[in-house]
């Protein structure tokens, strides 16, 4: 079985960013409210995410390294309302089976925290006690030290631990009330307090996205017929430095939607004749059943029962708040 999960992490662990996303989203489902992340070489070297959420219990610590053990798909009606980020219960399986894991775990009523660690495929998880206060900490080194080829498709360091930021980036603008930090070789990237209320959700973007972009950006605040969209959108002024920077949320999940991105074109094109390079950080919050999440793990898709309507008040809340303030209008 072993070999088969070295053959399945092909799919789940690509790079280092792909471990990282599975084990924030175990954090974030183990209810977990700061989350530290110390990295090393892009990733390549170390990988350490540490949590203070319900733990796992000794028993349970080897199983969650055992592929299809832990999954809570139980039938197709779980699958239509996954309720939590995570579902395959085989990702830390996969990625123990191409690196050096040891997973440390303490719950709140246990007397005593427990170790589990690994070592490529062949070797059977190793449980022994450890010190750790409630919460969980997944250390992964050396991945890919079994898998050369696969190794060799790693970019340099710098390109890694980009990939490995954008992920963390996307996590801690949908969850502001988690306090994240993230550390490379040694130096804090950020360190993110919980964020509460606009002014604190205001500083936590700039943080992620750069203070540049919130001081250059219109909040938005608006809703409509049981939709709700909320965050920043750049001005030209900062647009022009920045192409990429472009999260949309809905219901706190990060996607990538063709839908979404032409409305917010097409409302910068009609406002400012430039729709090449919007950027914005929007949340739209709708009633879940108007949504269709795409369970497909690596995609960032979703289906909405009324696309028209989505894309018809994203269109016209951005257009408004864009022509209010386009710089011509402005007095003085
Ligand atoms: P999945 O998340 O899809 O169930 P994973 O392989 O990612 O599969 O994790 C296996 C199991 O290990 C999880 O279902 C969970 O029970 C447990 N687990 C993993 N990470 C954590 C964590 N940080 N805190 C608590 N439990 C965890
Ligand atoms: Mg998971």
């Amino acid at each position: 079985p072993r070999l088969a999960n070295q053959i399945a992490a092909g799919e789940v662990v690509e790079r280092p960013a792909s471990v990282i996303k599975e084990l924030l989203e175990n954090s974030l489902d183990a209810g977990a409210m700061r989350i530290d992340i110390e990295v090393e070489q892009g990733g390549v070297k170390l990988l350490r995410v540490r949590d203070d959420g319900s733990g796992i219990v000794q028993d349970d610590l080897p199983l969650a390294l055992s592929r299809h053990a832990t999954s809570k798909i139980r039938d197709l009606d779980d699958l239509e309302r996954v309720a939590t980020l995570g579902f395959r219960g085989e990702a830390l399986a996969s990625v123990s089976s191409v690196s050096r894991l040891t997973m440390t775990s303490c719950t709140a009523g246990a007397d005593q925290a427990w170790q589990v660690e690994t070592e490529g495929r062949d070797m059977q998880p190793r449980l022994q006690p450890a010190a750790h206060p409630r919460g969980t900490t997944v250390e992964v080194r050396d991945l890919f030290f079994n898998t050369p080829a696969r190794r060799k498709f790693l970019r340099t360091e710098k390109t890694e631990f980009s990939h490995l930021e954008e992920v963390v980036k996307r996590l801690a603008l949908s969850r502001f009330d988690v306090a994240f930090s993230l550390r490379h070789n040694g130096r804090t990237v950020f360190s993110l307090r919980p964020a509460h209320g606009e002014q604190e959700a205001r500083r936590r973007v700039a943080s992620v996205c750069g203070p540049a972009f919130v001081e250059q950006s219109l909040s938005i605040d608006s809703e409509r017929s049981g939709l709700r969209l909320w965050g920043w959108v750049g001005l030209p002024t900062f647009s022009r430095s920045q192409a990429d920077l472009q999260y949309f949320f809905v219901n706190g999940r990060m996607i990538k939607d063709k839908l979404v991105v032409h409305a917010v074109r097409q409302a910068y094109r009609d406002v400012l004749f430039n729709g090449r390079h919007p950027t914005f950080v929007l949340f739209l919050e709708v009633d879940p059943a108007v949504v269709d999440v795409n369970v497909h793990p690596t995609k960032h898709e979703v289906r909405f029962r009324d696309g028209r309507m989505v894309h018809d008040f994203l269109f016209s809340t951005l257009h408004r708040a864009l022509a209010a303030q386009r710089p011509g209008d402005q007095p003085g």
